[in-house]
């Protein structure tokens, strides 16, 4: 990164990767590389010292940088989880032992959301965020989209720093981007409606309070897709074969994409040591599902071996695209996956077996599941009816088809009157106690 340049040079549109220089590297090169960079994150911990990871460098038995070959040495190294950093915050306010920077290098903060519990406190330096911004230059690219187009999100600001570090990855890509609020309430989402009907951006939203906006558009009398131009896909969560894309905003949030060439996101390994953990903390084998591990590397503020406790399972066989890092699928978090009559399923599958039923998935699709208790009893789950006078019945019966087959449990359909589930303006909660 060169001092006093904000913008990224121009590439050739024509070229296929964004840098194919990290993209293509040779993965031995890409290993000494890592290498290198574990050994810095080594010697800072331990030298600064950072007593959060200097504590547990300590208990792999690594006291001196200088012994440290390089990722391998990773693999001694406990697990840290966010209530980890959640409780080094409270303990050492305000922002806990595990940070390799004073604040006064730090430009940006931005807190989680806290649905989980007290919000833990995100920093970013100049660098740390240049590094989420070419690695998210990387993303754009492998989609086949250029600088000099536009496009929409609707993603949430202020404390909450994830709206601003996308709309900054956007800028620095060079796209325009028309940043529209959270559609917290009809008044709001119109604003956004009205907006991209005057600016048409050319990459369409279709993130995911989508069905938000196709409700409210509906409610105005407009077509949500020829008025509006909004995405006709509906935004599901993970599926079976989701590339792994997000490293959450407090570890890597443009960790990998997908190069839509093979199944899984390519890693950005030149910034990242990716592993797939059992529940001891040892690799799984390749093409299993493990828990989702990173260790950030050339960071300010890295985090060693953050267990984000979410499902990922490696791929290493060389893709057909020409990139040359690991791939990776990611299976949602590991506390959202619901077991009941012996299967295993999350939430996203019942939402993609109901936006198969067009009576309760036409303008949008508002639904809850109730978190199963024993493992026989039926699955419970509300759904709002979109149609006035539909025949109950056989508009339950039918909802309750779809999810046996695409999430193969089966269900007890309520279904309850539009509009009598909350709405959120970003991502909605869809699964409740009772
Ligand atoms: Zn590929």
């Amino acid at each position: 990164m060169s001092e006093g340049v904000l913008f990224p040079a121009a590439r050739d549109p024509a070229q296929k990767f964004w840098d194919p220089d990290a993209q293509t590297m040779d993965p031995e090169a890409r290993r000494t590389l890592q290498d290198q960079r574990v050994q810095d994150l080594v010697r800072r911990a331990l030298e600064r010292p950072v007593p959060f990871f200097a504590q547990k460098l300590t208990a792999a038995g690594i006291d001196d940088a200088r012994a440290v070959i390089g990722v391998a040495d990773l693999a001694a190294v406990p697990v840290t989880v966010k209530q980890e950093l959640r409780d080094s915050e409270q303990t050492t306010p305000p922002v806990g032992e595990y940070r390799f920077t004073d604040l006064d290098v730090c430009v940006r903060m931005g807190t989680s959301t806290g649905t989980t519990g007290i919000p833990t406190i995100r920093l970013w330096t100049r660098h740390d965020l240049w590094v989420e911004y070419e690695s998210a230059a990387r993303h754009w690219w492998r989609n086949g989209w250029r600088p000099g187009m536009s496009i929409t999100h609707a993603h949430p600001g202020y404390l909450y720093g994830g709206g601003l570090l996308l709309q900054g990855a956007y800028e620095y890509f060079g796209f325009l981007s028309i940043w529209v609020p959270p559609p917290e309430t009809d008044e709001i989402a119109e604003q956004g409606i009205r907006a991209w009907m005057r600016m048409k951006p050319d990459i369409p939203f279709g993130h995911y309070s989508v069905g938000r906006f196709c409700e409210v558009a509906t409610k105005l009398g407009l077509d949500p897709y020829d008025d509006v131009g909004l995405e006709r896909s509906h935004y599901p969560g993970p599926g079976a074969d989701a590339p792994l894309t997000s490293g959450g905003s407090e570890c890597y949030a443009f960790v990998a994409s997908s190069c839509h060439e093979s199944p899984g996101g390519h890693v950005n390994e030149d910034w990242v040591v990716i592993e797939a953990l059992d529940p001891d903390g040892r690799a799984v084998p390749d093409g299993e599902w493990g828990s989702l591990t990173l260790t950030t590397l050339d960071r300010d503020n890295p985090l060693i071996r953050y267990d984000l406790e979410e499902a990922v399972r490696l791929i290493r066989e060389p893709c057909a695209c020409g990139e040359t890092t690991v791939r990776a699928l990611w299976g949602g978090r590991i506390a959202h996956l619901l077991h009941a009559q012996g299967h295993s399923f999350q939430v996203a599958d019942i939402e993609r077996a109901l936006l198969t039923v067009p009576e309760v998935s036409t303008p949008s699709l508002e639904f809850v599941v109730v978190r199963p208790k024993g493992d026989d009893g039926a699955l419970s789950v509300r759904v709002e009816r979109t149609e006035q006078g539909s025949d109950d019945s056989a508009l339950r019966g039918r909802c309750e088809a779809a999810i046996a087959e695409g999430a193969g449990v089966r269900a007890a359909v309520d279904l309850v009157e539009r509009g009598s589930l909350p709405r959120s303006g970003y991502k909605s909660v869809r699964l409740v106690d009772s």
